[in-house]
């Protein structure tokens, strides 16, 4: 018989005991693929049961612990399957009947004169107390109990019990190979406990406090990975590097170039604004020099970020090399793709489009002319253009809306490319319109200059929008068909696939936090159910209607958008798919089915894909939820149109309590660490860090270890997904 292989913190989920494949998977849905990434995987929060209560004490509704003996042994009540199992339970000064729904195990797992752990909510018919499935555990003291109960966030067949239970198999597992990141100093002065307590504290905490305290060196532990990892062990620019001069240094331009630049400028068809101007200078100005361009273009959806990007990179075609544009869906890359076929219009540079459904001898053909040059402005999506792509002279690198990928993708682009320097380096651009506080962005990005783009284009009306409390009735479809008929076009945003499928893209934070769920919440609109409303309302048979979501086919997707775009599609019907960059300016409305589980700051990327021209643009929120937190953010939303003040909002009312959560939106997802909030830790963290690291040593060089073995299971291998 061969030994079970050494579970390490690099190991699959699966290889722990317990987990097969079916788990493994639904796991992957929680990004969850590691041991190291179960382990990080930090409760959302806790439930304290450690307020022992009697049963005389039950109040209707409320939740209720207690230590009691059982006194009657389980029995099915009913005949049919789902009748449920019961039986008694006293501690003295009450009885009470437990019901379990769905537990045929609970028969065998009580006897009479068993003592008991109860925890559940009180439920009363009539006089007759009773409490529905609670949480129920063989102890005759509580100090045999944890007492504080890990509540995780969850995805459909997988309970907090679960999660905590293989935490708890991990964890002993790989005990003894959890590398420290924090220097001593620090752990010292900031009163931190050890590595392994504070894994042992997040998932089996002895009250909330130390949960807390265990949470908070985790938070150290991810702000140091991000600050220093990034730096060290995916450095994109270093003192030596160099990138090519693209524009020549004073701007002078020869005066054919000069009369490119105007065919392309006249191409334009509107004015730039005086911000767009001013971030095309900046980058203008960075491309003067050899020192590579690191540069961040932040301006809220439609703010035209992408026209910038398209005239950096005409800029650099013009000046004889190349640049890509790296965006996050093929539908993207396609469309960007089309800009930049207009804009550079009669301007004598050839502009290539690389997608994963492109043939393979046109793929094949397409690398040719970037290796040859014969292609300067190259448009695609990431995945492919990490492939095994060269260039003639590769000189500028934009991601769009990089909160979709990150850093590696880049990375690998260096890599890939000719010309065998080995210190040659490209300039690189970033555009985003996730408002990113200052601090946060030296952590993640290192020391990147940033453009700010906060002036919309000049003729755009504001979009108004309204609240429906209901996602179904007549009203919807008259505020639809008001639109439609007058030529303009429509987004329907739904939070689900179909009637079976998960939530797609749910924000976890409201989601749970509004129904307070474990096990499932009241269903969503999916994306099929309401194409079907509307072909039965007959609305379908009057304007065409199309879904699209992110399982479909690439090819079908590119239709159906192209359709919409051309405007032969007049009301598209979607999941977040299109939260992302699609620019279509006759769409003038949109609907969001249930829109009370997405954050606001995916709220506010939907609504941008609307008010896009000069016509009067609609965003309608549709949900059943009336719970005030559901209420007030949709409140905000009619009321705010401005998304940094947004995302402000955002935190605010995610509350300090919330410190759990941190699915932000543009950033790599911590478990620990709040990035907004703890951004200011993150530096004195990593000061002490490399304090360690100057004064060099086996320290240091433990500690560079234990950080890249740490940044690499945490982040590094996980960069392509973000
Ligand atoms: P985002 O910042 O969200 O990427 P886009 O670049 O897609 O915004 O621009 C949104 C729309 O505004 C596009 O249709 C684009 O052509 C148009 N646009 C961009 N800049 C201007 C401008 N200065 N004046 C008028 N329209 C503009
Ligand atoms: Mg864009």
């Amino acid at each position: 018989m061969s030994t079970p292989a050494k579970v390490t913190l690099g190991s699959p989920v699966t290889a722990l005991y317990g987990i097969g494949p079916e788990a493994g998977k639904k796991l992957a849905k929680l990004e969850i693929s590691t041991v190291f990434d179960l382990l990080t995987f930090i409760p959302r929060r806790y439930n304290d049961w450690s307020d022992i209560s009697r049963i005389d004490m039950c109040e209707e509704g409320k939740d209720i612990s207690f230590l009691g003996t059982v006194t009657s042994a389980p029995v099915k009540k009913g005949f049919k399957k789902q009748s449920p199992v019961s039986f008694y339970v006293s501690d003295g000064t009450g009885r009470i009947e437990l019901s379990y729904f769905n537990a045929p195990y609970i028969m065998d797992k009580f006897m009479v004169g068993d003592k008991i752990f109860v925890h559940g909510t009180v439920t009363y018919f009539g006089t007759h107390a009773q409490i529905v499935n609670p949480f129920c555990e063989k102890a005759s003291s509580t100090d045999e109990l944890k007492l504080v109960r890990p509540v995780y966030h969850l995805t459909a067949g997988i309970t907090s019990n679960m999660i905590n239970k293989w935490a708890g198999t991990a964890l002993k597992l790989v005990k003894d190979q959890l590398p420290d990141v924090i220097p001593p100093s620090l752990k010292e002065r900031e009163n931190l406990c050890g590595v392994y307590e504070a894994y042992q504290y997040v998932h089996f905490p002895d009250s909330i406090e130390q949960a807390a305290e265990g949470r908070r060196r985790i938070a150290y532990e991810e702000l140091i990975l991000l600050g220093i990892g990034m730096k060290y062990f995916m450095a994109t620019g270093g003192p030596d590097e160099v990138a090519p001069v693209v524009v020549p240094p004073q701007g002078k331009l020869s005066a054919e170039a000069a009369s490119r630049w105007k065919t392309v400028i006249g191409n334009l068809g509107f004015k730039l604004t005086g911000d767009q101007k001013k971030a095309l200078a900046d980058i203008q100005q960075d491309l003067m020099l050899s020192k590579p361009m690191n540069r961040l273009v932040q301006g809220d959806v439609g703010s035209g970020k992408t026209a910038v990007a398209i005239l950096s990179m005409a800029m650099t075609a013009i000046m004889g090399k190349q640049s890509v544009l790296l965006a996050p869906t093929s539908v993207l890359a396609k469309q960007h793709y089309d800009s930049a076929c207009a804009l550079l219009k009669d301007s004598g540079v050839n502009v290539a489009l690389l997608l994963g459904k492109t043939k393979a001898s046109l793929k094949k053909e397409i690398k040719e002319q970037l290796r040859e040059g014969e292609a300067s402005v190259i448009i695609g999506t990431h995945a492919v253009l990490t492939d095994d792509v060269s260039f003639q002279d590769l000189s500028l690198v934009i991601a769009d809306e990089q909160h979709r990928f990150g850093v590696k993708q880049r990375e690998k682009l260096l890599i890939s490319r000719d010309g065998s320097d080995g210190i040659n380096s490209v300039h690189n651009l970033v555009m985003t319109a996730t408002p990113i506080p200052r601090t946060l962005a030296m952590v993640i990005y290192g020391d990147m200059a940033t453009s700010v783009i906060r002036e919309k284009p000049a003729g755009r009306k504001e979009i108004k929008t309204h609240f429906l409390p209901y996602t179904e009735g007549d009203d919807i479809y008259n505020v639809l068909i008001a639109k439609l008929r007058k030529g303009e076009q429509a987004y329907i945003v739904c939070p689900r696939i179909d009637d079976d499928s998960e939530d797609v893209a749910p924000d976890e934070y409201y989601f749970d936090d509004l129904f307070g769920l474990e096990e499932g919440a009241p269903s969503a609109v999916s994306v099929k159910s309401m194409k079907k409303r509307l072909d039965d309302h007959g609305i379908s048979a009057k304007y065409e209607t199309a879904v699209l979501y992110g399982s479909m086919k690439e090819t079908q997707k590119l239709e159906v958008m192209e359709r919409f775009l051309s405007g032969e599609i007049k009301v598209l019907i979607s999941t977040t798919v299109i939260e992302v960059g699609v620019n279509n300016p006759n769409a003038t409305m949109m609907m969001i089915m249930n829109a009370e589980r997405f954050g606001l700051s995916t709220l506010h990327q939907l609504r941008g894909r609307i008010g896009r021209g000069d016509k009067q643009s609609y965003c309608v929120l549709c949900s059943d939820n009336k719970t005030e937190r559901a209420l007030e953010r949709m409140k905000l939303m009619c009321e705010c149109s401005d998304g940094f003040e947004l995302a402000g909002k955002d935190l605010e009312l995610r509350g300090p309590g919330d410190f759990f959560g941190t699915r932000q939106h543009g950033i790599p997802t911590l478990r620990a660490a709040n990035l907004f909030t703890d951004a200011p830790l993150a530096k004195t963290a990593c000061d002490e860090v490399n304090k360690v690291f100057e004064q060099g040593g086996k320290d240091a060089t433990d500690l560079m270890d234990n950080i890249g073995a740490m940044f690499r299971l945490r982040f590094a291998d996980k960069m392509g997904t973000l």
